[in-house]
């Protein structure tokens, strides 16, 4: 009889080092990021910040309308000029912002730039412009005058004095691609904060979610909400920031396209999304769309909610928001 060989395996680990938490504040596209990674040694989160970093600088170069060497500059020293040859990559961020502009009536408009010499947000007492500088530079938006021609990769703005700007979107997708090469790299999980613009993926590594905070507008030293983020994004829009006051009262510096005059009556807008860009997008256009039209076009986006504080303290929320407060 043979006898049956048994083998016995005890295993004691492949000596994988315990995973921790750590966390990098950088100043990139002119505000502040905060990336938090999940890795064995200090030297591998390097290794994982540095390659988030070189993503987040590639897109600022590419996007940045104050970088006179950007292909975004070069479309809008064309514009009423000629149309201009870019990369695909801007040319499809370009067609997504014109389709958010499509689906909140113009509220959202990355042509708003044409009027952004004429506002400064220092948080200072301003003077209200001059009312025709403020209707020339409105004659100049409008995002159908975005003209894309996607078989040779072109971007025409088709009036003399048209500017387009990323400022509202360009943090968010920034963040998606940043959280994106970390996931391809096979890090495990992380946060990107791009100035309250927050993407996460995987868990802590003692297993439990993320969990995020809200800043409260009305003291900003403290939150007003704690909640756990598995694998999604939220951005916070406020204007406690960047704003300016006019007769005393205070403007966000989000302008409404179609007037050419920044908003009122909101604090700050939360807006929850699987993309980091959308949310972005759509946080900046619910200043712009107000409380009722804003929550009516959320609650028709799937997978899409958001949180409004409105400048008398009181709290708007979409459908599908549960609050319980402590
Ligand atoms: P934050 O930078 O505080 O996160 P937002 O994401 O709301 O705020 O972006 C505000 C910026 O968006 C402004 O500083 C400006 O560059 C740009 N912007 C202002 N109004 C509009 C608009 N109606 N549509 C698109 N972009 C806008
Ligand atoms: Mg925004």
């Amino acid at each position: 009889m043979r006898s049956k060989l048994f083998i016995l395996i005890v295993f004691i680990g492949l000596g994988t080092q315990a995973q921790q938490i750590f966390k990098r504040d950088l100043g990139l596209m002119g505000c502040k990021f905060e990336i938090t990674v999940v890795a064995t040694s200090q030297k591998e989160a390097d290794e994982y910040i540095d390659l988030a970093v070189g993503e987040i600088q590639r897109i600022e170069e590419l996007i940045s309308s104050w970088k006179p060497t950007s292909q975004t500059s070069a479309i809008n020293k064309n514009a009423g000029i000629k149309p201009v040859k870019v990369d695909d990559e801007l040319f499809q961020l370009i067609k997504r912002s014109i389709d958010i502009s499509a689906i909140t009536d113009g509220a959202f408009d990355i042509s708003f730039a044409a009027i952004d010499k004429i506002w400064v947000f220092n948080g200072q007492e301003a003077q209200k412009p001059n009312p025709v500088d403020i209707s020339n530079s409105v004659e100049a938006i409008g995002f159908k005058n975005i003209h894309l021609d996607e078989k040779n990769s072109t971007v025409f703005l088709t009036k003399k004095g048209m500017k387009i700007g990323f400022g509202a979107i360009g943090k968010g997708y920034a963040a998606d691609k940043a959280k994106n090469i970390l996931i391809n790299k096979g890090v495990a999980g992380g946060i990107i904060n791009a100035s309250g613009d927050m993407n996460t993926w995987g868990v802590q590594p003692n297993g439990s979610a993320w969990k995020i905070a809200i800043t409260n507008p009305l003291d900003t030293s403290k939150n007003y909400g704690l909640f756990e983020l598995v694998d999604n994004a939220v951005v916070t829009s406020g204007n406690y920031e960047k704003y300016l006051l006019i007769d005393g009262k205070r403007y966000a510096h989000i302008i409404d396209p179609r007037t050419g005059m920044p908003t009122k009556g909101i604090l700050s807008v939360t807006v929850f999304a699987p993309k980091a860009e959308l949310a972005d997008a759509l946080a900046t256009s619910v200043f712009v769309m107000g409380v009722d039209v804003g929550l009516n076009l959320i609650n028709q986006l799937p997978q899409v909610e958001a949180i409004i504080v409105k400048d008398d303290g009181g709290i708007a929320t979409s459908a599908n928001i549960n609050t319980k407060s402590k």
